[in-house]
C-alpha cells in the first residue's frame, strides 16, 4: 500500500476526456515523477489530488483516508501541500509575510491577506518561519517584498510555504518551469535535501529530463489522461513505448 493510492481517476471537461482511468500507488518516503506530453492531464490529476478539482469517477486516498469531497484546507491538514504550476505568493508581501500567512492558512484555513497583522504577533510562528527560511537559504531576503525576487527565489519561497505547514507530502507542478539552469540546479538539490533530510513523499511533474532523472525512485508516464507505463528511472529511458510516445521516437 502507497501512503497516496489514486484509483480508477476520470475527469472530463466538456467534451475533453482530460482523464481516463488513472490508477497509481505513490510509496512513503519516495520521489514519484509524473511525466507525459503537454495537455496530457497532468496538472488535472495533481488538482484532483489536492480537492481543486473533484474527479468524475475513482478515488483518492492519503494514508487510508479519502481525498474526495474534502476543500484544499482540509486536505492541507490532512498533510499534503502543493506547488502549483504558476507561483501563488503575494507579491506585494515580504518574504517572511508569506512564509507566515502560508503557516496561518494551514492552522485557520484561508489565505488572506488582512490575517498578517494578527500574525505578525504570534511569536512560534514567526520561529518556525525563520527556521524553514533558513533551511531554504532564503533568511537574508526575508524582509524582500516577494514580487522583487528572481523566478528562481519565487519557487524556493512557495517551496517554504509548503515546508512550514509540515507536509507528510508534497506536490509539485513543474517546479522549474522557466528557470535559468542555475536556478534548476538550486532546486534540484533543496529538494534533494528535503527528501534526505524531511520524512516527506514528493510527488513531481516535471518536464526537464534532468530533474526528473536526478530525482526520481518512480516515474509514471501519462498520456492522453491515462498511465502508459510506470517504472524505475532506468527502465525509462530505454523503454521504447515512451520513446515513442513521449520522447517522440
Ligand atoms: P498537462 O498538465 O499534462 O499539460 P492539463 O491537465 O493541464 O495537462 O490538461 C489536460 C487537458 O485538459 C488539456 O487538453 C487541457 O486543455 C484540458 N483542460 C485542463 N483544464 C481544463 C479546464 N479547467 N477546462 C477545460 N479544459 C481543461
Ligand atoms: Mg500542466
Amino acid at each position: 500500500m502507497g501512503i497516496l493510492e489514486v484509483k480508477g481517476v476520470g475527469k472530463r471537461f466538456g467534451g475533453l476526456q482530460a482523464l481516463g482511468d488513472v490508477n497509481l500507488s505513490i510509496k512513503e518516503n519516495s520521489v514519484h515523477a509524473i511525466i507525459g506530453p503537454n495537455g496530457a492531464g497532468k496538472s488535472t490529476l495533481l488538482n484532483c489530488l489536492v480537492g481543486k478539482l473533484i474527479p468524475d469517477t475513482g478515488s483518492v486516498m492519503f494514508d487510508g483516508q479519502s481525498v474526495l469531497g474534502r476543500s484544499p484546507h482540509e486536505i492541507c491538514q490532512m498533510g499534503i501541500s502543493r506547488v502549483f504550476q504558476t507561483p501563488e505568493i503575494f507579491g506585494d508581501l515580504t518574504v517572511m509575510e508569506n512564509v507566515l500567512i502560508a503557516c496561518f492558512a494551514k492552522r485557520d484555513g484561508s489565505f488572506e491577506l488582512n490575517a498578517i497583522t494578527s500574525v505578525r504577533s504570534q511569536s512560534d510562528m514567526r520561529d518556525m518561519a525563520e527556521t524553514i527560511l533558513r533551511d531554504v537559504n532564503m533568511l537574508d531576503k526575508h524582509a524582500m517584498h516577494a514580487a522583487s525576487l528572481s523566478r528562481g527565489d519565487k519557487r524556493r519561497l512557495e517551496m517554504a510555504m509548503c515546508l512550514v505547514q509540515q507536509p507528510r507530502m508534497l506536490l509539485l507542478d513543474e517546479p522549474t518551469a522557466g528557470m535559468a539552469r542555475a536556478d534548476t540546479n538550486n532546486t534540484i538539490d533543496l529538494l534533494k535535501e528535503i527528501r534526505d533530510t524531511r520524512d516527506i513523499t514528493i510527488a513531481i511533474i516535471e518536464h526537464d529530463m534532468h530533474v526528473v532523472f536526478s530525482l526520481a525512485d518512480r516515474i509514471t508516464v501519462l498520456a492522453q489522461g491515462t498511465p502508459l507505463v510506470e517504472d524505475s528511472p532506468e527502465n525509462i529511458k530505454g523503454h521504447p513505448k515512451v520513446r515513442e510516445a513521449y520522447l517522440g521516437e
